[in-house]
């Protein structure tokens, strides 16, 4: 798969998840806006108390610098190919977004379906928070929303994902995932982009970038962020990344740093830069293809892994956290199944 989009001629809130062709999400309501500023401007979340002291812990710092060296260049490069390797080693490895696209459709009973739509339905609770706090962070990093009139956006938009409330599988969507206005608490997955993702990690990184095209929501709260976010992609790049692309560069990063506090989070005895490169896998295609709003898929990660430098570190050689991620940080990380159950379709 591939990430969201607005295109000409749909609706101005509608926003998906996507490979290069086709549409996904669509947000939220107008109604839960005002309920979400009522609630976010008086009771700061645990969320957002948690991502204070991460922060001041040091995660991510490497998001915040302001120098990219011909060091880090080289580095960016080799965590590509480092990435792209390890998913043809590794067996839950992601499918890439042009092999999903070549595949026939998936029946809703197939046994690859209905395991990705059990692990896309287990994650939701988890991811959200952890999208709330990546976006609190990015907020913060980029020093964006320092006014009580900005902090009261970002406060509607981490409500808004805390109202999802169903993965809804779907055969016609195929490699794509949506969420449509009329149900803004559902998510619509595709059937072979479920059965695609055959890891935790990929399937928060996914999660965690539909979330975030929710997040902005039709009042495009986020858009400064997403903004400043494709500015410095593209200055360390020089990729065009502009309009839908920064959007959807941006929803990628907040999957990918969501994929990593929920591996930091989680327990396992794989290796971390395998576990890592599973954010990212699904991009490692062949035909590289771009489109008017999306990077290429290897450009994403070369935007990615530019702006988060640190984290394509991590990925070569495993060196930031250990060799082993086994220390679970919270007892809150642990998931938590979804209050409605997954629909057939
Ligand atoms: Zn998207």
């Amino acid at each position: 798969m591939k990430e969201g989009t607005r295109r000409p001629g749909e609706s101005a809130t509608r926003q998906g998840l996507r490979l290069p062709a086709s549409p996904r999400l669509r947000v939220l309501s107008f109604t839960l806006l005002i309920a979400a500023l009522a609630f976010a401007i008086y009771l700061p979340t645990d969320s957002s108390r948690a991502q204070t002291s991460q922060r001041r812990s040091g995660a991510h710092s490497a998001t915040t610098r302001e120098s990219f060296t011909p060091a880090d260049r080289i580095l960016v490069e080799q965590a590509i190919g480092a990435a792209c390797a390890e998913r043809v080693r590794d067996p839950l490895g992601s499918m890439p977004i042009d092999e999903m696209q070549s595949r026939p459709s998936l029946p809703v009973g197939h046994p690859e379906a209905v395991a990705g739509a059990r692990r896309a339905e287990r994650l939701p609770p988890a991811t959200k928070r952890l999208v709330v706090e990546t976006i609190l962070k990015l907020a913060q990093d980029y020093e964006l929303y320092d006014s009580v009139a900005s902090r009261n956006k970002i406060n509607a938009a981490t409500a808004r994902v805390e109202a999802v409330r169903r993965i809804k599988p779907d055969v016609d969507a195929r490699d794509n995932a949506s969420v449509l206005l009329r149900e803004p608490r559902t998510i619509e997955f595709g059937t072979i982009f479920l059965a695609a993702l055959r890891s935790d990690e990929g399937m928060v990184s996914v999660l965690a970038h539909e979330l975030t095209h929710i997040a902005s929501g039709e009042p495009d709260s986020l858009r400064p962020l997403f903004r400043a976010i494709a500015r410095r992609a593209a200055g360390r790049t020089g990729l065009r990344i502009q309009g839908q692309r920064a959007e959807e560069l941006a929803c990628d990063l907040v999957g990918v740093m969501a994929a990593r506090d929920f591996i930091k989070q989680t327990a396992s005895w794989e290796p971390l830069p395998r576990r890592l490169a599973r954010a990212v896998e699904h991009n490692c295609v062949d035909d590289d293809a771009s489109d008017e709003d999306h990077l290429s898929p290897r450009n994403t990660i070369r935007a990615l892994f530019a702006l988060d430098v640190s984290l394509a570190g991590e990925i070569l050689n495993g060196s930031s956290i250990g060799a082993f991620s086994i220390l679970p940080r919270r007892a809150s990380t642990r998931l938590i199944p979804l209050t409605a159950p997954i629909g057939a379709s």
